[in-house]
């Protein structure tokens, strides 16, 4: 059975202790390979490594780092069907979905960042009253990089290839759920020739390895991506040596939909929001609020097109819904709905498992999910799910769906559907969130800042906004 290794001073090992946890196949409920379970000693030296890399990596030019970034770029492109395979098979999720959005979109984060290193230049400031300011931006150090299992490459490398643009070298940890990709992007990192220890990939488990992470003193700083609770437990063992936090968290995205809206593209786009890659993307619109007057027809052609989605094998190209991400997460959706059923909730398709045939007999499927009749405060209405089920609630005025909006602890993202750009735009401005889609959703422009507020999300990915992040930043004043 394969082996996932460790990735540390350019060398694909196994952990210390020598153990390794059981890597399962979603659509299959089947162990298929064997994870590194690695612990604090691996660590300690993949700081090591990273800390003597840095030396040399942070003196290199911004082209010569955009160089190195161009090359693992191509190197994806070249392993496109493979790498989406590996994610298919490790997540669930479609294989279509993993080759035509999840792997050219990790291509695209080491692009982006090869390109927007060489714009990522400091600021000189006029003379005011007096002096000369110079601003001066220089690689932090060595960070760590933790993500989650929902996109396990596209965030893997939204978060390291901007550190490796900066300068800094990287200790990173995928999610153990998922990490085949990121061993396959090790082997990407040898063939591109990417200096020892400059990127360092370390498999386990999060109280293990990412606790590791989190309390090491070298380490500079640290970009989390993955729940909320997580992201609290990182914040409070990060304290002690007060190192810089980025982490983007949970969310409970509205959905808002006014009856002056595009009737079809907007009931297209809020499927699409609510249940790609089984809801579980952190930016998915499970709370959807509908003004009274378009509620009724509006939930009957949702439910029309919800009804077609096909749940199936992920690597069926007739699938639009594949697995769940793991057993523990299944249980999770399910012990939800149980929650959403005796909060009152109307199941107007969905709200239970999916059973396939052969061999998928055991595997993770959920049929999408849409509920009615739930009070916006109730637990589903404000606790993350992250799975493929929404609810749906009727409005009568923009001060109420406002609030309904704004009401859960969450403030990642949200959408709102209108052709009345002046209302949304004034609502856009009052919605407790980080990133607002106006009649569309989940648009991305690389250069933009992304992340949430309230307990979404503290700092921002994205353009020079995470390059700031990794970087020190030096004012230079002279008379
Ligand atoms: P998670 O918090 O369980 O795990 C995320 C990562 O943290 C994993 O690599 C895990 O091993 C590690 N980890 C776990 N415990 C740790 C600890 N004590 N110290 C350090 N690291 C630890 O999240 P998940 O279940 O993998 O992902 C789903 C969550 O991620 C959802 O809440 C979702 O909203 C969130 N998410 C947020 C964004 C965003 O941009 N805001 C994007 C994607 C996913």
């Amino acid at each position: 059975m394969e082996r996932i290794l460790n990735y540390i001073n350019g060398e694909l090992i196994s952990p210390q202790a020598n153990q390794f946890l059981d890597n399962i196949n979603p659509a299959t409920g089947k162990v298929y390979s064997k994870v590194a379970s690695s612990h604090d000693q691996d660590i300690n030296k993949a700081v090591e490594c990273a800390k003597k890399a840095f030396l040399t990596w942070s003196q290199l030019s911004p082209k010569e780092r955009s160089n190195y970034l161009f090359k693992i770029s191509e190197l994806i492109l070249k392993y496109l069907d493979e790498l989406a395979l590996a994610e298919s098979i490790d997540n669930g999720k479609p294989f279509e979905v993993a080759r035509s959005i999840d792997i050219p979109r990790s291509a695209e984060n080491f692009k982006f960042f090869a390109q927007q290193i060489l714009h990522f230049e400091g600021e000189s400031f006029a003379e005011h009253e007096k002096g000369k300011n110079k601003v001066f931006f220089s690689p932090l150090g060595v960070v760590g990089c933790i993500s989650p299992w929902n996109l396990p490459l596209y965030l893997f490398s939204w978060k390291i290839a901007p550190a490796l643009a900066a300068g800094c070298t990287v200790v990173a940890k995928p999610s153990e759920v998922t990490p085949m990709s990121a061993f396959l992007l090790s082997k990407i990192c040898l063939e591109a020739g990417l200096p020892a220890g400059v990127l360092n990939i370390v498999h386990g488990l999060g109280s293990n390895v990412g606790e590791a992470i989190s309390c090491h003193q070298d380490i500079k700083a640290i970009s989390f991506t993955g729940s909320t609770s997580t992201g609290r437990l990182i914040a409070k063992s990060a304290a002690t040596t007060m190192k810089r936090l980025h982490l983007e968290m949970g969310g409970k995205n509205p959905t808002i939909v006014f009856s002056d809206c595009d009737f079809e593209l907007t009931v297209e786009q809020t499927l699409r929001a609510a249940f790609s890659n089984q809801g579980q993307i952190c930016l998915c619109g499970s709370r959807i609020f509908v003004e009274r007057s378009l509620y009724e027809s509006f939930t009957k052609s949702l439910v029309e097109k919800i009804k077609k989605l096909k749940v199936g094998n992920p690597l069926d190209p007739e699938s639009d819904q594949g697995a769940v991400v793991s057993r523990e997460h299944f249980h999770k959706v399910m012990k939800c709905l149980e929650i959403a059923k005796s909060e009152g909730g109307k199941f107007l398709t969905g709200g239970h498992q999916v059973k396939l045939l052969g061999e998928n007999a055991d595997g993770f499927f959920i049929a999408p999910t849409l509920i009615a009749n739930l009070n916006y405060l109730c637990r589903t209405n404000q606790e993350e799910i992250f799975g493929p089920v929404a609810s749906i609630t009727p409005f009568d005025s923009e001060e109420e769906v406002l609030m309904m909006a704004n009401s859960t602890e969450y403030g990642l993202a949200a959408s709102i559907w209108s052709s009345d750009l002046e209302k949304a735009q004034r609502m856009a401005l009052s919605l407790e969130c980080g990133i607002v889609w106006i009649n569309n959703w989940m648009t991305r422009d690389l250069r933009t800042p992304f992340g949430g507020m309230k307990e979404s999300g503290r700092g921002r990915e994205g353009g020079k906004y995470i390059l700031e992040f990794f970087s020190n930043i030096k004012n230079i004043c002279t008379l």
